[in-house]
């Protein structure tokens, strides 16, 4: 029998899509993290931004609380329905409103995925630049949630640069228009850069006007392998000032055995312990000769051991591959992730401390690094060995993570550089926020959700 708050939504909502049946239950109230157990109450999904209002108003007057849900590609928890919330999933609104080619803007729903985006962009001939390797299935309204990064945000920045307009429902079901996508408008508090980042805890996103610019110019992709961690900001550095960079990604030896294992080609023989994969602009053919002399420099330094350069589309894909497809290499394992940032100048000092910690509190557990080195984003990722229990090795990690928290305040840092706090970040806020921040956040929280129906549980450990 249908819980009696559903059948008030179905009878104010008679053509609202709900889903309780267990296998869509599991399906809808997890993300990538896979540590939570799903018990949402139900699954909508409203086909229009009146059924998400209406929604909205249904769960204010029960206190039932909604989870968001894009493409629940997410890794830390923010997706997670455990608790009988109602899971608003915006999947079925996820169409192309319009293109204006003088604005040079695309408007969608928010439950479109990053790459129907990309295509749609491209379409037009021109670049929607925020991307990484979930594109596929994330989708823009939880990309702006979370205010997704990637592997272009050293040319690109991160989903908040590429952001002109919203429309959202706030916690009340009142739908807001933000910004309308001007590019000046300096008329007292944005509440459009607010919403991004707030991972889903202050409205819903059901629309976005989204920036595009002009295609990148050609490039070239190299791979490079490097003997030893201090050379990876020398080579940065090296890089940067020589070349027009789109992406400067790096990985451990660790990473890259995953990686082959899950079915890419090893590019360099040998065994080095890190590995960076580069694009750069290639707008004419001494850009070539720019990159080889960096390499040599490099290499006469002792900063790189070996390296190749793509010489065709397909090699550069395959280079990439051995970078993108580490997430998913390593996601058979659930491995608990840390997403730390610090500042560009602070990487070479914060790597060596961090490693330490690392090396000093997992002896016997494997830790695979890599990241986005070249915005001072890394990502950690610990795999539970074989026979230790679930709950013990997260207990570990989570001692772990309180030290690496504490080192990252001493260093300036994040404990969350773009996959956003959600479950599992949420008791480590504070050595990223100040106790005035928190106390200010839990405000505007309030206003914009006064009844907490938005996604309670996350971001804050107590709403
Ligand atoms: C293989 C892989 C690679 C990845 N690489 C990167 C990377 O390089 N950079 C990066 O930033 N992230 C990366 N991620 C993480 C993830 O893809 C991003 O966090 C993405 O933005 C989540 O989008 P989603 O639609 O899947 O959101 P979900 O997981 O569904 O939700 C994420 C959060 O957003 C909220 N939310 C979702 N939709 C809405 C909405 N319409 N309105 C309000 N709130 C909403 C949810 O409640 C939740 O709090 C990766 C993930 C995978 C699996």
């Amino acid at each position: 029998m249908l819980d009696a708050r559903l059948a008030e939504l179905t009878r104010c909502l008679p053509d609202l899509r709900l889903l309780t049946a267990p296998g869509d239950l599991e399906h809808y109230g997890r993300d990538w993290t896979r540590r939570w157990t799903p018990a949402p109450l139900a699954i909508a999904l409203p086909a229009s931004i009146a059924e998400a209002q209406a929604i909205v108003r249904w769960a204010n007057e029960h206190r039932v609380a909604i989870v968001p849900s894009g493409g629940r590609t997410g890794l830390s928890g923010g997706a997670v329905a455990a608790n009988g919330e109602l899971v608003l999933s915006l999947e079925r609104m996820n169409r192309v409103l319009d293109f204006n080619a003088i604005d040079r803007t695309l408007s969608v729903q928010a439950g479109i995925s990053l790459q129907a985006v990309h295509d749609a962009a491209r379409g037009h001939g021109l670049l929607y630049p925020v991307d990484f390797a979930a594109r596929g299935s994330c989708s823009i309204g939880g990309n702006i949630a979370t205010n997704a990064g990637g592997i272009r945000v050293i040319r690109y920045g991160n989903t908040r640069e590429w952001i002109a307009g919203l429309k959202v429902v706030a916690g009340n079901g009142e739908l807001l228009e933000l910004n309308r996508a001007l590019i000046k408008n300096s008329s007292g508090y944005d509440f459009r850069q607010l919403m991004i980042g707030s991972e889903g805890t202050l409205g819903i996103v059901v629309e976005a006007t989204l920036k595009l610019t002009d295609p990148p110019p050609p490039s070239q992709v190299m791979l490079l392998a490097l003997p030893d961690m201090d050379a990876l900001m020398h080579v940065f550095a090296l890089f940067r000032a020589r070349l027009a960079l789109q992406a400067f990604e790096f990985f451990t030896d660790h990473a890259l055995k995953h990686v082959l294992a899950h079915g890419a080609q090893r590019a360099i023989d040998g065994d080095y312990p890190y590995y960076v994969v580069t694009e750069f602009d290639a707008t004419d053919e001494r850009v070539q000769e720019v990159a080889l002399a960096a390499f040599e420099h490099a290499l006469e330094q002792g900063w790189v051991s070996d390296g190749v350069i793509a010489q065709s589309e397909a090699q550069a894909t395959a280079l990439w591959r051995l970078r993108d497809g580490i997430t998913e290499s390593l996601a058979p394992r659930r491995p608990y992730k840390n997403d730390v940032s610090v500042r560009i100048s602070a990487v070479p000092s914060f790597l060596h401390e961090m490693r330490a910690l690392l090396m000093r509190e997992y002896p016997h557990i494997e830790v695979v690094w890599f990241g986005h080195i070249g915005d001072g984003n890394l990502h950690i990722n610990v795999l539970r060995p074989d026979g230790l229990a679930e709950e013990d090795f997260i207990t570990q990690c989570e001692h772990v993570t309180k030290l690496l928290a504490a080192t990252l305040q001493r260093h300036g840092g994040s404990i969350s550089a773009e996959h956003g706090i959600g479950l599992v970040k949420r008791a480590y806020l504070e050595s990223t926020r100040s106790a005035a921040e928190i106390a200010l956040m839990h405000g505007v929280r309030k206003v914009f959700d006064p009844n907490g129906i938005l996604n309670p549980g996350k971001l804050f450990v107590s709403d």
